[in-house]
């Protein structure tokens, strides 16, 4: 995958909330394209796998419950440096130091339940767009 792109999930929490439009309105107003699109559900083995990196955390298995109680949307987003702006308009893992007007300061309820996931880099979003979606997929 070419490095103008990230991925992303729109979480359980704010799925079940019913922010899935306003959010997808907040990416598209950022500049990002959307390139693939699912709504879908992590099983208990997705979300082991795609969060592994975290596997010794105390958080982790909360993190994989949370992950797996309710469908959410996976997509992949181009824009120039796609990574670092994404995470930008996201903002601080805690939704408490997020900054305004970032998605997880207007959609998030705590670090757990956090909204949106972003990639953290080139390499891993490559990894993770991988792990959702076929070649076919995206666009
Ligand atoms: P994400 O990878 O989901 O975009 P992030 O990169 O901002 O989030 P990470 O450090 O990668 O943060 O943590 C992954 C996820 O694990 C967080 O988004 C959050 O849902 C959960 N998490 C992180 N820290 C904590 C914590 N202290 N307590 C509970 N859950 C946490
Ligand atoms: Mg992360």
């Amino acid at each position: 995958m070419v490095t103008n792109r990230t991925f992303t999930m729109i979480k359980p929490d704010a799925v079940a909330q019913g922010h899935i439009g306003a959010i997808l309105e907040k990416i598209n107003a950022a500049g990002f394209k959307i390139v693939a699109m699912k709504y879908t559900q992590l099983s208990q083995r997705d979300a082991e796998a795609f969060y592994a990196v975290h596997a010794a955390r105390p958080f982790f298995g909360e993190l994989v419950a949370f992950m797996t109680r309710g469908p959410i949307v996976a997509a992949v987003l181009e824009k120039d440096n796609a990574v670092a702006d994404f995470r930008t308009l996201i903002g601080a893992t805690n939704p408490a130091e997020a900054a305004e007007g970032t998605l997880r300061k207007l959609f998030a309820t705590s670090v757990g339940e956090n909204a949106v996931h972003g990639s953290d880099s080139d390499a891993n979003a490559a990894i993770e767009a991988a792990f959702h979606f076929s070649g076919r997929e995206i666009f």
